[in-house]
């Protein structure tokens, strides 16, 4: 390891106090897509605070933001990456291997979007002080991914030049390991879309001849998509929720929507899927005597990251390594894999995966619109081992583990990536190079960027916006509160790890 970076090493450990700190905060404000707004007020006043120059309100997101530091001149631009938002109604107490939420109904971290700006806050300031002290020129450039768990923010970042002058994206996402990828990825890109059906209303037992039912509509293009599924590739993913079914049952439906995920593993899939649901859709307008107007509300591109990065990404990760997990964080990670019936219940990673070429037939499943960026600036995304293994995703239990001392150990191990990683891409141009020349001569030879929304389309800001009203009052009592408790486990009263029920007490 060159001086530099075992310096960087040094610096990061520092700071491992400030990364609990970040993880800890992020996850009690358990956020929403698009009302993540304490979460973004907290990250770039801090920012602010160790110098960077924050922009706010970026590309039409109210919690959108892009930090930037500078030192000397004509140095590369290096983006740091990570999402924020939280998980509908997966509010969970940290630390406790069964469910047993701290706000019942609550959202919660039931992804562990609230680890990864830790990872790279950390790791930019350890980078900053060595960029001073060795007069490395360049730019660090922090930003968050915004509703990615509706996959609506990041395309609409691209659209409005976020990245236009950025060398490099080093993206970071919470996971099991330490791990990269090159290439397209496992999983999906996808179109994100509500259908709103218009019909008549009409006294539903007096007179429903005088009515033309929107939800009709609704029910008529599921069933139409769940018999289309069959004859589509198995690859393909799409999903739906009822947005809005009406109001109630003696007033027939005058307006009803369904919102779609059609995820499909290249461009001209997706849009196949998106065309085959339109078609649905206007066909089951015709049937109930409705009409139907559409709205995007996300796009991912699907992935494909950076080969000459990925392999300098990875030569790092094999000189962190994992973290040194106790027997009780052991135990822990095995009983919450226990409690929800994991295939594999083995407990935290202990061994590094292999950087491997990807799969010539990736498998299919989830989406990131990191895969917008990734068309547009050479891109990697490093996973960082903050959360147990084997566990459902976008779910409770997937919040547990993230504000112990596994995801904290996990943040710093992730920072220690980041800031080997970013001292590479500032201080050897050859790395840029072999980046830049992938990036044109082998990514983009024979497929560009195809961005799915138009310059109309707006971010749906709206979205949650009442969900998290109702919910911040009671949230905002379990804010963590850095300054009165060495830890957020130490503030709820949580002793780490439990691992065993308090017996039910008697009585009355
Ligand atoms: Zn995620």
């Amino acid at each position: 390891m060159s001086e530099l970076k075992a310096q960087s090493v040094v610096e990061v450990e520092a700071r491992a106090k400030l990364g609990q700190e970040i993880n800890d905060s992020v996850f009690s404000f358990s956020e929403l897509p698009f009302q993540e707004y304490e979460t973004s007020k907290y990250l770039t006043e801090l920012l602010e605070r160790e110098g960077f120059t924050v922009d706010r309100g970026i590309a039409g997101l109210p919690t959108g933001w892009v930090a930037r530091w500078t030192h000397g001149s004509g140095g590369p631009v290096i983006a740091l990456g990570s999402d924020i938002d939280g998980i509908p109604k997966a509010n969970q107490k940290p630390g406790i291997p069964w469910r047993e939420p701290l706000v019942a109904g609550a959202p919660g971290h039931g992804e562990g979007h609230n680890s990864g700006q830790a990872v790279n806050i950390v790791a930019a300031l350890a980078v900053r002080d060595l960029m001073k002290r060795n007069n490395i020129a360049g730019t660090l450039l922090l930003w968050p991914g915004v509703a990615e768990e509706l996959v609506a923010g990041k395309a609409f970042m691209v659209r409005d030049g976020v990245f236009k002058d950025v060398d490099a994206v080093l993206f970071t996402h919470v996971g099991s390991n330490l791990e990269t990828a090159w290439g397209q990825p496992m999983g999906t890109g996808l179109v994100s879309v509500e259908y709103t059906f218009n019909g008549e209303s009409a006294h539903s037992a007096g007179a429903p001849w005088r009515g033309r039912s929107a939800l009709d509509a609704v029910e008529l293009m599921n069933a139409g998509w769940n018999m289309r599924r069959e004859h589509l590739r198995p690859e393909q993913r799409s999903h739906y929720v009822i947005s809005d079914g009406g109001d109630q049952p003696n007033v027939v439906p005058s307006v009803a929507s369904v919102w779609y995920f059609f995820r499909e593993q290249d461009f001209a899939k997706i849009q196949n899927s998106f065309d085959i649901g339109n078609t649905i859709s206007e066909a089951a307008a015709k049937m109930t005597g409705t009409t139907v107007t559409r709205r995007i509300i996300g796009t991912a591109a699907p992935r494909h990251f950076n080969r000459p990065f990925a392999e300098a990404v990875y030569a790092n990760i094999k000189a962190v390594g994992l973290p040194k997990w106790t027997a009780d964080e052991q135990a822990f990670a095995k009983l919450v894999q226990k409690n929800v019936q994991a295939d594999k219940q083995e407990g935290l990673a202990v061994e590094l995966k292999k950087l491997e070429p990807p799969l010539e037939e990736p498998k299919s499943g989830g989406s990131d619109d990191i895969g917008d960026v990734s068309w547009t600036v050479p891109t990697i995304t490093v996973r960082y081992p903050a959360n147990i293994p084997d566990l459902p995703g976008h779910n409770w239990s997937d919040a547990i583990a993230m504000a112990t001392p596994i995801a904290h150990k996990g943040v710093v191990a992730g920072a220690k990536v980041i800031a080997m990683t970013t001292l590479d891409l500032l201080t050897d141009a050859k790395l840029r190079g072999a980046a830049k020349d992938y990036f044109r001569n082998v990514q983009t030879k024979t497929q560009t960027y195809l961005p799915m929304i138009t310059p109309a389309d707006k971010p749906a800001i709206e979205i949650n916006a009442d969900v998290m009203a109702r919910w911040k009052p009671e949230l905002s009592r379990y804010h963590s509160d850095a300054a009165r408790y060495p830890t957020y486990l130490d503030q709820l009263g949580i002793q780490f790890p439990t691992l065993n029920k308090p017996a039910e007490s008697g009585g009355n």
